[in-house]
């Protein structure tokens, strides 16, 4: 997008994260969801498409863009949040292994936001990843889909569920099957999940799939490519996106916490002229600089075709774990206050905590890294570097 278009949209950006959006969270907060008007808001202001191909109705921003004004977006609710990171990347995986037939039925009504699709990975009883044991069997031009997900963001509203599942007695990789599952699929149950602890209003489900009929013209790529529907269509872009998500967050924690710590006076002087404090301030912007230098850094990488999936783990792991250390700091610098409802960094301190599992955990984006480490070695020594101590370990690369 040319630099003065951009300035012009930051700036709405902006204007609508200092306003609207603060009403929003208000409400969000009292009433425990996200109402229809604040999706139709965010569809109708252009902030849904920003990232998706102009051809399919997206203003196509590269990374170098998308992610400074993700940042911004990110100092918000934590359900805005993530309606925003959500819908800007939902399309990639959607598009990855569609045919034309399927880019006009799925992909450009998600664009243009008729359709909200959104991420059916996880299970109640496997790993999240090449262990998932959701069954489907062929019958005629219909897979038969049995089994359970669970913990799915915005299951309460979404049109369809890309869902992925694997054909009976496959195992790994192998058979497995990315499919877009209508939510009015006879057989498919959706149940509302408890309360979260944070993202208030973000309608979590818990799926059950028995004996659910798909049309076979609902399945993206081959059968087989599940997962590299999942992973590499979305997860590398999305951890990415992750990343600068904790930075916005962290940003805002921050900016808070040094607005309190000029203010707030304790035995004759301003927090902020303590040196403890100073420190923390010190310690808490140096984070949020680096991890937001590392997220752009994998920007930059991923607009030029260079990504590769440890860029992205990284950027999602440090800027998840720098979200709880400059949150953690910046409750500490309001003081007991801060822990009660209604105080803006006590909302901000429960939607951070979520940030370490969204689109795989830190266990698992350094599984990612160190597997990448290992195979680059191997590389350099191929004689007996096959048996690397995470292969014998067990520890395969699943997500
Ligand atoms: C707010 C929220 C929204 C979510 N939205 C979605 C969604 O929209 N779609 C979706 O599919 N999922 C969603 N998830 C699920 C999320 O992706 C998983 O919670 C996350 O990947 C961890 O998987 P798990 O909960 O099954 O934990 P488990 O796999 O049970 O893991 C438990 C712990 O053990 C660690 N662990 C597991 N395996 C290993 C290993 N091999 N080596 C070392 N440590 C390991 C994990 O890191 C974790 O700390 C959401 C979760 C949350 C909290």
């Amino acid at each position: 997008m040319e630099s003065i278009q951009f300035e012009q949209l930051g700036q709405e950006v902006d204007q609508f994260v200092a306003g609207t959006a603060v009403r929003w969270a208000e409400t969000i907060e009292a009433e425990g969801k996200v109402s229809p008007t604040v999706w139709q808001g965010l569809r109708e202001r252009g902030f849904l498409r920003l990232a998706a191909p102009r051809v399919w109705g997206g203003m196509e921003l590269p990374m170098e863009q998308y992610l400074p004004l993700l940042e911004r977006f990110s100092s918000m609710h934590g359900s805005l949040r993530m309606i925003v990171h959500v819908l800007n990347g939902v399309w990639r995986p959607t598009a990855s292994h569609a045919t034309p037939e399927q880019i006009e039925r799925f992909v450009k009504p998600l664009v243009r936001g008729e359709h909200i699709v959104t991420f059916t990975l996880t299970e109640p009883n496997a790993g999240t990843g090449s262990d998932i044991q959701t069954s489907a069997r062929r019958e005629g031009d219909e897979y038969v889909l049995n089994g359970e997900k669970w913990l799915i963001t915005f299951a309460d509203v979404a049109d369809y569920f890309l869902l992925f599942a694997r054909l009976q007695g496959t195992r790994g990789h192998d058979g497995t099957l990315a499919l877009l599952v209508h939510r009015d699929q006879p057989g498919l149950t959706i149940e509302s999940m408890p309360p979260s602890m944070g993202l208030t209003g973000t309608g979590h489900g818990h799926l059950y799939l028995r004996d659910c009929r798909v049309p076979a013209s609902c399945r993206l790529g081959e059968e087989g490519e599940g997962l590299d529907v999942a992973f590499h269509g979305f997860l590398d872009p999305s951890r990415l996106g992750i990343g600068m998500t904790c930075v916005g967050l962290a940003q805002r924690a921050l900016d808070l916490a040094i607005e309190r710590a000029k203010t707030r006076v304790t035995f004759g002087k301003p927090l902020a002229a303590r040196q403890t404090i100073r420190t923390w301030l010190a310690e808490m912007a140096t984070d949020v600089e680096a991890a937001r230098q590392l997220c752009l850094w994998a920007g930059r990488r991923w607009d030029q075709g260079q990504l590769v999936p440890e860029d992205a783990s990284m950027a999602k792991l440090f800027g998840s774990e720098m979200l709880q250390r400059v949150t953690d700091k910046a409750l500490q610098i309001y003081g007991g206050i801060g822990y009660f409802q209604g105080s803006e960094i006590e909302r901000i301190y429960r939607d951070a905590r979520a940030q370490r599992f969204e689109e795989g955990t830190a266990e698992i984006q350094k599984t990612v890294i160190a597997l990448a480490m290992l195979a680059r070695d191997t590389k350099r020594k191929p004689a007996k570097a096959q048996e690397s101590p995470a292969t014998e370990s067990g520890v395969m690369p699943h997500y």
